[in-house]
């Protein structure tokens, strides 16, 4: 499969690839549309892809979360496929085609969630180990508490997942939900500097966010010489 074979590796793509990280609530999802639709209108060709949103697996992992059915390995096994999925069919394709492809998590999301779920990192990094290093890779960091409050504001009920009730390490679920962010947000930290983060810091303006992102964007397009009449 020529996806998976690695002497093909990022001989032949000219694209880009750009991925912001961080935990729930951290912003990412607002920077990177806002990345997107400034790309967008200087003429670009972007791909946005988000976590968990394979056509062909979303449905099974959906029936398997509301059960409360899945354990930490059969989790990550679906969201590894889910992945697969979408690497395939657009984000490696798009990227040979000279995309700029814009993805709302990629594989550190399930270095950090399926490590703190108790999957061995060796065996989740080897899951991965087709995928292409992004160009740059945005980590959102805010604390605990802030992220936590942007999302439970207004959410009457966390799902069983998403709070990490599946690991018992609490019965209220704000407080399993509290305690599971901040394990993800320790192995978002210990891959920082060997996977060359950009630390954004995500209590700041979305404005303020917004300008360090875009002139990061801005030196990986002009070192990949894919400037058009950007610079506004
Ligand atoms: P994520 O994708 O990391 O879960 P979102 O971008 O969806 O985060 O943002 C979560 C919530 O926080 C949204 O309601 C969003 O409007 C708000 N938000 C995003 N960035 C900021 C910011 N810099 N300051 C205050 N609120 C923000």
């Amino acid at each position: 499969m020529q996806v998976l074979n690695k002497s093909n590796e990022n001989k032949n793509e000219e694209g880009i690839l750009i991925v912001v990280e961080g935990i729930d609530g951290s912003g990412k999802s607002t920077q990177i549309h806002l990345v997107d639709r400034w790309l967008r209108s200087k003429g670009y060709d972007v791909f946005f892809t988000e976590w968990n949103s394979s056509e062909t697996v979303k449905e099974i992992t959906s029936k398997g979360k509301k059960k409360a059915s899945l354990t930490p390995m059969t989790f990550s096994l679906l969201h590894s496929t889910d992945f697969a999925d979408r690497y395939e069919k657009n984000i490696y394709p798009l990227l040979r085609a000279g995309y700029i492809v814009l993805a709302d998590r990629y594989i550190y999301t399930a270095l950090a969630r399926d490590t703190v779920r108790g999957c061995e990192k060796s065996w989740v990094k080897n899951m991965y180990n087709y995928a292409r290093k992004p160009d740059i890779v945005f980590y959102f960091k805010v604390p605990i508490e802030t992220a936590v409050n942007r999302i439970i504001s207004g959410r009457p009920k966390l799902k069983h997942y998403e709070a990490g009730m599946d690991l018992g390490l609490s019965k209220d679920e704000y407080e399993s939900y509290r305690i599971f962010q901040g394990r993800i947000v320790d192995e978002y930290e210990s891959m920082v500097a060997d996977e060359n983060f950009i630390v954004i810091d995500g209590t700041l303006e979305i404005e303020r966010q917004q300008n360090t992102v875009r002139r990061n964007v801005l030196n990986i397009l002009k070192t990949k010489n894919k400037i058009h009449d950007i610079i506004s």
